[in-house]
């Protein structure tokens, strides 16, 4: 395929401006001072690289900023900011097909296509996250073990090269760069455009089961026993229980409505019935809850917090099954809005280690014991199961991965002692076969990134880096910390 280079209409297109801003990522841990520009079209973000190849300098892409570490900061160089352009170009009502700009968010494309009885096919633990970013990293939901990663549901995309030239890549045309840029955390362009395929559902709800792990090995006994019949899974890990307890937590099964099935359920393709509630009860506004949760991180209160939400899920499973909404399921952490402020000053790490199946159980309590002795007890612990996937710089194994949330600590030594202890984690993951996150990582040292990925797919990824951006223009905080 011949790239194309776009043309502006008749009259010149403006130049966007870049203003001077702190730019963190979403933990708020890791970040610093950039200059960003907010394109509204594509000829805007030609004109921004033309910029550069005349005057040189780096710059990073940027989507909704939800990875929680430096993934897409730039720190005293330029950003990206792709969240203007924001439009739905077209939703085929029969095929579930959305055309989208890369800053359309999950929440835009739900919103969209719920109401023709269709949810987007792979959904992060946020809304906010737009296709660009879900692209470039990737990005894996509640059921990644069934229906994979995010580029799986990607049919095709317009990538805008250093060059200012834009390819059209499918599985098809252009499969090298199609399976590279999908993963490749903005290394080698810019998606300009994305076609995404969304799965027909036939009720606006699911049907969900608690169930109690008693340990981690319950846990991942749990998985392998639903995951044939399951269509997500997810378990909340009590990461502060120690002994026979290690691990235990709650898991959630939810399955989707067949035909005919929940009658009842299709009001709930009403988008304004999918929506998180702003009100607790239909009275306290959900955002003055974060103070509360600032205490019982700061007061030292996790640890009952929970016990009580451990205690809770018996009920819950003796509650189950019970119906509730795609939007209430998926987006759990978009409940409690600005709920990270609850790290606040130091803010927070997550540390998502991909661990292959033979190892999950062994590798995990060793994980858990490693932060329990070191004093620095994730306060939350999200386990999933996953599969492989075909694109480059894949993070999937065949195995689980365990999201790890740590406050950090404004105090250097504290803060430095968490950065050793993730990365004495991190080989214990390395030497097991396991995988990182770039959207989660915030701490892996150069000399992981070719044991991440094997000497072989490291190599071709830099060839192609090389290939589709020789000056080196698209740069972040994270690909000069592992040395891209
Ligand atoms: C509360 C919360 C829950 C989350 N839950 C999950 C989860 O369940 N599963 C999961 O997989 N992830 C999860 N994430 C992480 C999130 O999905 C990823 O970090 C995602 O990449 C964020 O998208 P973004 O639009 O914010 O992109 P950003 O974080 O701004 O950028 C991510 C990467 O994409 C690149 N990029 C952005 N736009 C473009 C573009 N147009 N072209 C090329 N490259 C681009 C950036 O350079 C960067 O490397 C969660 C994050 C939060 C905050």
């Amino acid at each position: 395929m011949t790239p194309t280079t776009p043309t502006s209409s008749s009259s010149p297109t403006p130049s966007v401006p870049f203003h001077d801003e702190a730019v963190m990522g979403f933990g708020m841990s890791v970040g610093g001072q950039a200059k960003v520009a907010r394109p509204t079209t594509v000829e805007q973000v030609a004109d921004v690289f033309a910029g550069l190849r005349r005057d040189g300098g780096s710059l990073a892409l940027r989507g909704a900023g939800c990875s929680y570490g430096d993934a897409s900061n730039n720190n005293h160089g330029r950003v990206l900011d792709l969240t203007a352009m924001n439009r739905i170009l077209s939703f085929d009502s029969q095929t579930g097909i959305a055309q989208c700009e890369p800053g359309v968010t999950v929440r835009d494309l739900w919103r969209r296509s719920i109401a023709s009885g269709y949810w987007p096919r792979v959904v992060s633990g946020t809304m906010a996250v737009s296709m660009g970013g879900a692209a470039a990293m990737n990005i894996h939901g509640k059921n990644n073990f069934a229906l994979g990663s995010f580029g799986e549901c990607v049919r095709s995309f317009e990538l805008m090269t250093p060059a200012g030239e834009i390819v059209k890549c499918s599985r098809e045309t252009e499969p090298e760069l199609f399976h590279a840029a999908i993963s490749g955390f903005g290394m080698l362009g810019c998606f300009t455009k994305l076609e995404i395929q969304t799965k027909r559902v036939y009720s606006g709800r699911l049907r969900v089961y608690g169930i109690v792990a008693r340990d981690i090995e319950h846990n991942l006994e749990i998985l392998e026993d639903m995951c044939g019949e399951a269509d997500y899974l997810v378990s909340w890990v009590d990461l502060q229980a120690k002994g026979k307890s290690l691990g235990r937590g709650l898991m959630h099964r939810a399955d989707q409505m067949k035909p005919g099935e929940d009658p009842d359920g299709l009001r709930y393709f009403d988008p304004s019935l999918q929506d998180v509630p702003p009100n607790l009860f239909g009275v306290v506004p959900k955002s003055w809850l974060w103070p509360g949760m600032w205490c019982a991180v700061h007061m030292k209160q996790v640890a009952l917090v929970n016990w009580l939400k451990f205690r809770a899920g018996f009920r819950e499973e003796r509650h189950s099954p019970y119906l509730q909404t795609h939007g209430a399921f998926h987006f759990l952490l978009d409940y409690v809005p600005r709920w990270h402020w609850m790290t606040k000053p130091g803010g927070l790490i997550q540390f998502q280690p991909f661990i292959p199946k033979n190892e999950g159980a062994r590798v995990l309590r060793t994980l858990i014991e490693m932060c329990q002795k070191s004093g620095h007890v994730p306060y939350l612990g999200v386990l999933k199961k996953h599969r492989p996937d075909p694109f480059l710089m894949t993070h999937a194994v065949d195995g689980y991965s365990m999201a790890m949330d740590i406050a950090v600590s404004k105090n250097k030594s504290r803060r430095e002692s968490l950065w050793r202890l993730c990365q004495e984690m991190a080989e214990v993951v390395l030497a097991a076969g396991g995988r990182f996150y770039y959207a989660k990582d915030a701490v892996l040292l150069e000399s992981s990134f070719a044991r991440v990925h094997g000497d072989e797919t490291t190599k071709k990824f830099r060839a192609l880096k090389e290939k589709w951006d020789p000056q080196r223009m698209l740069q972040t905080d994270l690909s000069r910390r592992l040395g891209v």
